[in-house]
């Protein structure tokens, strides 16, 4: 019997919390206060409370918080920024929006997420700061991360647009950094019904810098401190986050019992590599990888099947288009080079069903002929 497996499916969801997001978008509408408002503090308060952090910043989504923290870190034209080979490109163009070049590290072959000991060699006297990604859920390697910035006096900034609430060393990610970005894309791991994002920081006065150049450069309209940018967070989307907010370790929980699901049953299954968590980390599986030499003929074969995967990311960042300007080199990434051609990403979201996981399992021991 056929059944179909979407790579994500946020109706069942909203399914769940319909009584609650439809009263709380009604009640918005009714106050007709679209822009700031209690609900936006009220929100920020919670996620950075929820993290354990000082200040939380909503803005308007992932890559805008990228960019700003940059922006009021003062990097700029002649700096650089290290980063990593394997993500979305929000990372890296953000880093080139300030005037600032980004400098590409090749992946670990265990984690995916950014070769600590490559770093330093991609250090230079115009590096200003390094952005790790805690990848797919899992958090880069943190310790000798730290280790280098204060060496070399660079910023840590955390993107953690796929690790919301994910742990190293027992402590939340995105903790660590001088401040760190998060998206709330509807198919993140708490995701909003449209575009959004948050900054948070324990730096007083980079909070303050950060609100004002996300609102037109100024905390009161028509004070405009500096010149901004217009990148806030909707009252309508921090009233649907609120609501979401309290469940998302639950749904954390959940995409756990659905890896360990994976893990259990394709484990050995022909040539698949399945994802590996380092001892210290608490992952949250916003996407499950797999890898094989098998790849197109797996996906074909799931998708005939009614199962839907996805690649992340299909071509590494300094092997894209847009950056062939910088010089890179393929064989300079050899891990994220070959990966790109290796890598699928697996159904995964709080909701999929017992039956859903065991269908996608069955279906790929067939691929692979085994029982
Ligand atoms: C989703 C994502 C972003 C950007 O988030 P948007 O809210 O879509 O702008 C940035 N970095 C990574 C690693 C992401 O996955």
């Amino acid at each position: 019997m056929e059944i179909k497996v979407p790579f994500v499916d946020l109706r069942p969801q909203y399914q769940k919390l319909k009584n609650e997001i439809d009263a709380a978008i009604s009640s918005t509408l009714e106050e007709s206060n679209f822009i700031g408002g209690q609900r936006v503090t009220q929100f920020e308060n919670n996620f950075a409370k929820l993290l354990g952090v000082k200040h939380c910043v909503g803005v308007g989504n992932g890559t805008d918080a990228i960019y700003i923290v940059l922006k009021m870190l003062g990097i700029g034209n002649g700096d650089e920024v290290i980063t990593v080979a394997n993500s979305w490109i929000s990372t890296s163009e953000t880093i080139t929006q300030t005037g600032a070049k980004p400098v590409f590290v090749d992946i670990s072959e265990k984690t995916y997420t950014i070769n600590v000991d490559l770093i330093e060699r991609a250090i230079t006297a115009n590096t200003k700061a390094i952005i790790p990604v805690h990848l797919y859920g899992h958090a880069a390697d943190l310790e000798p991360i730290i280790n280098i910035c204060k060496k070399y006096n660079l910023y840590l900034i955390e993107d953690c647009a796929q690790s919301h609430l994910t742990k190293y060393n027992n402590q939340i990610v995105g903790t660590f950094g001088i401040a760190s970005t998060f998206s709330f894309y509807p198919g993140k791991n708490l995701g909003a019904y449209g575009d959004a994002g948050a900054i948070i920081t324990n730096d007083d006065e980079l909070a303050k810098k950060i609100r004002m150049y996300a609102n037109h450069g100024g905390l009161v309209k028509h004070q405009h401190q500096i010149e901004g940018i217009n990148s806030r967070l909707d009252t309508i989307q921090a009233a649907i986050l609120q609501i979401k907010l309290p469940h998302l370790s639950s749904w954390n929980e959940l995409r756990n019992k659905h890896a360990k699901f994976y893990l259990e049953n394709l484990n050995g299954v022909g040539d698949l590599v399945l994802p590996f968590t380092a001892s210290k980390v608490y992952h949250t599986f916003h996407l499950f990888v797999v890898r094989t030499k098998h790849r197109k003929a797996l996906q074909e074969f799931l998708l005939n099947n009614g199962i839907q995967t996805a690649i992340h990311y299909p071509v590494a960042l300094p092997n894209l288009p847009a950056y062939q300007h910088l010089g890179t080199n393929s064989d300079d990434y050899p891990i994220a080079s070959t990966y790109q051609h290796e890598i699928l990403s697996l159904p995964m979201y709080a909701d999929l069903t017992d039956e859903q996981l065991h269908y996608v399992c069955t279906n790929i021991k067939s691929f692979f002929n085994q029982p």
